[in-house]
């Protein structure tokens, strides 16, 4: 048996205004060919996990290409172009195979495009035919249309948030190819779809959060037989398509009305249980003067609205000004994405004062940059390894990256947007964060890893690309009623 392999993962958002090129992919993974293999090799991507299962299964692995982008706005049109291309003509090259498995994460738009993945599967389809099973896993935020349901034979999404299960999500997708390709199981896809979005910060499957009682649903369908696997996808909610909303997906053995029921279940329960998605928030003061009232050791401000993970510039200086003005006394450390100020601060050289102007360099549409007189405290490269979730063990770079100190209080800024895990990013410049009253963080879920008995959180509604409260978003594209913006009695379906 002979199965292809590609992943082509990024995760967009209309609302940003970061476009991703070649270059960006680059910058993170980006290889052909058997390369891949060693990028891949003991990490716990969906990828890995997926080319270890059709090895494992006794069947060659022909690796095609891999492209890594993160979150961001959109990709360029040339670049998705050409990943296609290369994805398309590898599988072309590879002669004849048995079985396809692709790792995408689902959700990414381009410049052109507002569902790429749907492009890509339906060209691969009608390259390879209908005789060819393609299996595709995905992020569990992906935005899986009609179009990706229709041209893959297998597709399954990660069951947890933080997401902690790619690798094992690879392999239950490739473990179905694997089946498929035996004659073992004829895959039967499901898939449906409600015009509703949630908000990402209450989208954890842990504890009895409410998508933790939707994972439940669908693991008690997959043992009860109703289905070999059942996802959800409470969708990545900016993207303003007309057919973005949260879908139940499912795969059975034959039967197409078994899937089409599972699927109504997952989406229906995640419909129901809507309103228990949102979560409360502060506006930067409002949280700061909290966090001084608050007797944690450190109080994690979660910088909701300007998620690097969901695609936004991670340029926001609110909390900073938040801190300057309510609590310039606690010591605090703020990351931010900011080039311009790595450039002033390297010139300026460690130990040296001056005048910055830091944040909103990519993103003033809602804030400007602070203005301060702050201190070089340090210089240093930005790389590290992150220590899990969906990118455990691969490497990442923030750029050159300065830290600077004005009174307690440290800015770290780098000089490119990064997936933020825990406090890996801190840690990479010498930044403890147990020794701060307060600690800012540009990310949704992941902070929850970092929650000890001396540490809190609170949930910052600021400026950015990622705002919770879906609502009063300026939505061009999306088709009424649709929730939050409706309050229709039925879910809307999605044709
Ligand atoms: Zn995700």
């Amino acid at each position: 048996m002979r199965v292809a392999v590609a992943s082509l993962e990024y995760e967009g958002n209309s609302l940003s205004l970061r476009v991703d090129r070649r270059a960006d992919f680059a910058r993170k993974a980006l290889h052909r060919g058997p390369a891949i293999l060693e990028a891949v090799a003991g990490k716990a991507l969906a990828l890995t996990g997926g080319i270890d299962t059709v090895r494992a299964a006794g069947a060659e692995v022909i690796p095609v290409y891999m492209a890594k982008g993160g979150a961001g706005g959109h990709v360029d049109d040339a670049f998705f172009a050409e990943a296609m291309a290369e994805i398309l003509d590898g599988i072309a090259a590879a002669g004849p195979l048995d079985g396809i498995y692709l790792a995408l994460h689902g959700a990414m738009i381009t410049a052109s495009d507002g569902d790429p993945e749907g492009t890509l599967l339906a060209g691969l389809r009608e390259r390879v035919g209908d005789a060819v099973p393609i299996a595709v896993s995905l992020d569990l935020h992906a935005h899986v249309s009609r179009r990706m349901a229709r041209n893959a034979s297998i597709v399954v999404g990660y069951e947890t948030y933080p997401h902690v299960d790619a690798y094992e999500t690879g392999a239950r997708a490739a473990s179905l190819l694997v089946r498929t390709m035996r004659g073992e199981i004829s895959p039967r896809i499901g898939h449906v779809a409600f015009n509703a979005i949630l908000p990402v910060l209450g989208m954890a499957t842990l504890d009895d959060a409410p998508l933790a009682e939707v994972a439940r649903i669908a693991r008690a369908m997959e043992a009860a037989g109703a289905a070999l696997s059942v996802s959800y996808f409470p969708v990545q909610p900016w993207l303003d398509g007309p057919d973005v909303g949260i879908t139940g997906l499912a795969v059975t053995d034959g039967d197409a009305a078994a899937a089409e029921m599972a699927a109504t279940a997952v989406a229906e329960a995640m419909w129901t249980r809507r309103r228990a998605f949102e979560l409360p928030a502060y506006t930067p003061a409002e949280a700061v003067r909290a966090a001084l009232a608050m007797d944690a050791e450190t109080v994690l401000l979660v910088d909701a609205s300007d998620s690097i993970g969901g695609g936004a510039s991670g340029d926001s200086p609110a909390i900073l000004a938040a801190l300057l003005a309510h609590a310039p006394e606690t010591p605090a450390a703020v990351a931010i994405v900011d080039p311009g100020t790595v450039e002033r601060a390297t010139a300026a050289g460690e130990g040296a004062g001056a005048m910055f102007e830091i944040g909103a360099w990519q993103d003033d549409r809602q804030v400007a940059p602070v203005r301060v007189n702050a201190t070089v405290e340090r210089l240093c490269e930005g790389r590290f390894t992150y220590t899990g979730g969906p990118v455990a063990g691969a490497s990442a770079t923030l750029g050159p990256v300065a830290v600077l100190r004005i009174g307690p209080i440290r800015v770290l800024a780098a000089s490119y947007a990064v997936y933020e895990h825990m406090d890996e990013h801190y840690a990479a410049c010498g930044i403890d964060i147990s020794a701060f009253k307060m600690v800012s963080f540009k990310q949704l879920m992941n902070f929850r890893k970092l929650l000890t008995p001396e540490r809190a959180f609170l949930s910052v509604h600021g400026p950015g690309a990622t705002p919770l409260d879906l609502s009063k978003v300026d939505w061009h594209h999306r088709v009424r009623p649709f929730w939050p913006v409706d309050d229709p009695q039925t879910p809307p379906r999605l044709s």
